[in-house]
C-alpha cells in the first residue's frame, strides 16, 4: 500500500528512539515535512544526519512550561504522533509518588498539552488531520510492577475516544495503536525478565513480539487518508495477545 504524506507537516514526540525514530523517517522518506521531538540532543542530531530537512526540538515533555516554550510557536501541523512515554517498574505497593507524577506527566499530561496545540492550529486553518496515540496491550491487559505506565496507557485510550468526539466535527480523527512487546530499548526492560518474556510470547498466538516496523505501518496507516473512516477506534498488533 502507497501511502504519500507530500505536503502535509507532521509532529512525532519521543522521536529520539525506537518506534518514533522510525516514525520520523518513514514519514519524511513519504514525502512529509516532520517536526521531530524528543529529549535528548545526540538523538536528534544523529537522526537530523539520517534524514536532513527534519525540525528537531529538544525539549523534556514531562515540563509543561518547557514545553509551551518549545513547541507553542511550531506552526501549521496536519499529523500528530503521540509517542514519547518512559516506563518506570514497580510492585504495586511500592509506587512512589515521583515515579506516578513522572508517567503521568510525560505519558499522559504531554498528549493532551501536544495536542491541544497542534489541535488548535487546525481547527484555526480549517484543515482536517489525524492524530494517532502510541498506546500499548497493557491498557487492556495486566503485567506485573507497570502500575503507573499501564494507568497511563488505560487513560489514553478513553482520551483517545474523548478527543475523537470533541474534534471529530472538525475533521480531525484521533486513534491508537496498541502494540505488544516491541525490541526496543523500552522493550528491552520487559524482556530483561526472562521468564515474563517467555510467558508473554508463548501466550501470543503467533508466538512472537512486534517489529517496530508493525507499528509504524499501523501508525502510517491512521494517519493517513487509507483510514477516513476510523475515528476514536485503536489497531492492536500484538500477534492475537489480546484475543486469548
Ligand atoms: P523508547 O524508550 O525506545 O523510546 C522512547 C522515546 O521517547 C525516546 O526517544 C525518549 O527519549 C523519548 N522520551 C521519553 N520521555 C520523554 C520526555 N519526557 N520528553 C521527550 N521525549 C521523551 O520507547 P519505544 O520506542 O519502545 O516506545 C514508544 C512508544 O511505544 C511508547 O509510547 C511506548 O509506551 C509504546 N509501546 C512500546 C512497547 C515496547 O515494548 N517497546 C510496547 C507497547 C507500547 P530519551 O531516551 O532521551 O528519554
Amino acid at each position: 500500500m502507497q501511502i504519500s504524506f507530500s505536503g502535509l507537516r507532521a509532529l512525532v514526540t519521543g522521536a529520539g528512539k525506537g518506534i518514533g525514530r522510525d516514525t520520523v523517517k518513514a514519514l519524511r522518506d513519504s514525502g512529509a515535512q516532520v517536526v521531530a521531538v524528543s529529549r535528548t540532543k545526540e538523538d536528534l542530531v544523529s537522526l537530523s544526519k539520517e534524514r536532513p530537512g527534519i525540525e528537531p526540538v529538544c525539549v523534556d515533555l514531562g515540563d509543561w512550561e518547557a514545553t509551551e516554550r518549545a513547541l507553542g510557536n511550531i506552526g501549521p501541523i496536519d499529523l500528530l504522533v503521540n509517542n514519547a512515554a518512559v516506563l518506570l517498574e514497580q510492585p504495586f505497593l511500592e509506587v512512589s509518588k515521583e515515579a506516578f507524577d513522572r508517567t503521568i506527566n510525560v505519558n499522559l499530561r504531554s498528549v493532551i498539552q501536544v495536542s491541544q496545540m497542534v489541535a488548535k492550529g487546525m481547527i484555526a486553518r480549517g484543515v482536517p488531520g489525524s492524530i494517532v496515540n502510541v498506546s500499548s496491550i497493557v491498557s487492556r491487559a495486566a503485567i506485573f510492577c507497570l502500575t503507573s505506565y499501564s494507568s497511563t496507557k488505560g487513560a489514553m485510550d478513553m482520551l483517545t475516544k474523548i478527543m475523537a468526539l470533541e474534534l471529530g466535527p472538525h475533521k480531525i480523527r484521533v486513534n491508537t495503536v496498541n502494540p505488544t512487546v516491541v525490541l526496543t530499548h523500552m522493550g528491552r526492560r520487559v524482556t530483561n525478565h526472562t521468564e515474563l518474556a517467555k510467558y508473554l510470547k508463548e501466550r501470543t498466538p503467533l508466538n512472537k513480539f512486534a517489529e517496530v516496523e508493525d507499528v509504524v505501518n499501523s501508525i502510517l496507516f491512521l494517519l493517513s487518508d487509507k483510514s477516513a473512516m476510523t475515528n476514536g477506534s485503536g489497531i492492536l498488533v500484538d500477534g492475537g495477545y489480546l484475543a486469548c
